[in-house]
């Protein structure tokens, strides 16, 4: 298993030498590589198994940082990156040559933000370099949203995980990019699109499919456990549809006794959509440990914080 260590020096001096190493951020843990060192890059999608169309998230320390990695900065970029970072807002601008092609898949945009962990911002502000990190764990599964889930995905493919605690907000950034007629949503995250909106004006929908997965984060089958899970707006016909099987459910608020189920998980009890993003995947990775028939989960209000929890629970969902 890789070290899971408190120590940002040792961790900066491991990416220095060209290794990779899982770090904490707000949204999920990521796995980081110095971006101009092509060892440590191509690492990053061997060790995930990635493949290599899907590009990466640039992270910086600061909004200065921006027109290191950009060719240019449309306003609204630059309005949403000082509103909004640190935070999980992640901007899709049109980039420099030296950023590496297998940074951004060939594209002529790089995707970057500033993270709001202070562990990482830290580590961020010690190194000489930009660090490119996609989630922490094999393309496709659950995201890790502790330094423990990160650890329970990998062998010795790389030394150290950084402990940052869990992630506070526990869901990936939203993906914002800009075209001539304004901003468009790429994928839903942690930043509700209400926000944004309030300084965009309403987002152009991108149009996804399996052809053009422009944002992995979209493809149709994505963020999903081992077990059969479906998503439901109605759980007692879910139950009783799936009567002699192992089930367990995955609710917003509510806890539920019934002799049919095998285990519950309240995402917030106090019905807080915020408090349920940040326990969604910690949730799914526990379900996925109980060799469950099936897991029910129940469909999220669609505004919100909600979007981005049915958006993932959708992918996590898809057969
Ligand atoms: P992950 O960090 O694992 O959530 O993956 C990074 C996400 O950023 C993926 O969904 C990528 O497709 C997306 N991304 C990174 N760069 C670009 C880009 N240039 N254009 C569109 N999406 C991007
Ligand atoms: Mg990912």
């Amino acid at each position: 298993m890789p070290i899971i260590t408190n120590d940002i020096n040792l961790v900066a001096d491991s990416l220095m030498q060209h290794d990779v190493a899982a770090i904490p951020t707000e949204t999920v843990y990521g796995l980081a590589g110095n971006i101009f060192s092509e060892k440590a890059i191509r690492r990053i999608y061997e060790v995930k198994q990635r493949p290599l169309f899907n590009p990466l998230i640039v992270h910086i320390h600061d909004v200065s940082e921006m027109e290191k990695v950009a060719s240019a900065i449309p306003p609204l970029a630059q309005a949403l990156a000082e509103k909004f970072w640190p935070g999980p807002l992640t901007l899709l601008l049109p980039k420099k040559d030296s950023v590496p092609d297998l940074i951004t898949a060939g594209k002529d945009t790089v995707a970057v933000r500033v993270p709001n962990h202070p562990v990482t911002l830290s580590l961020l502000q010690q190194l000489p370099f930009p660090l490119a990190a996609p989630s922490a764990n094999p393309f496709g599964s659950i995201s890790p949203t502790t330094a423990e889930h990160v650890a329970s995905y990998f062998k010795d493919e790389f030394p150290y995980i950084l402990d940052g605690g869990a992630c506070k907000k526990g869901i990936e950034s939203t993906i914002i990019g800009f075209n001539e007629d304004g901003a468009i949503i790429y994928r839903y995250g942690s930043l509700a699109i209400e926000e944004i909106e309030n300084i965009t004006g309403p987002l152009q929908e991108y149009i996804r499919n399996e052809e053009n997965p422009d944002a992995p984060g979209m493809l149709l089958r994505h963020y999903a456990p081992a077990t059969t899970t479906i998503l439901s707006s109605d759980i007692k016909k879910s139950i009783a549809e799936n009567t002699g099987r192992k089930i367990g459910l995955m609710l917003f608020r509510d806890t539920y006794t019934n002799g049919q189920v095998t285990v519950v998980e309240t995402l917030s009890a106090s019905g807080s959509m915020e408090e349920a993003a940040s326990n969604l995947y910690a949730a799914m990775h526990r379900l996925d440990h109980h060799q469950l028939d099936i897991i029910i989960a129940e469909r999220f209000p669609d505004k919100g914080l909600g979007r981005s929890i049915n958006d993932r629970l959708q992918r996590a969902t898809h057969p």
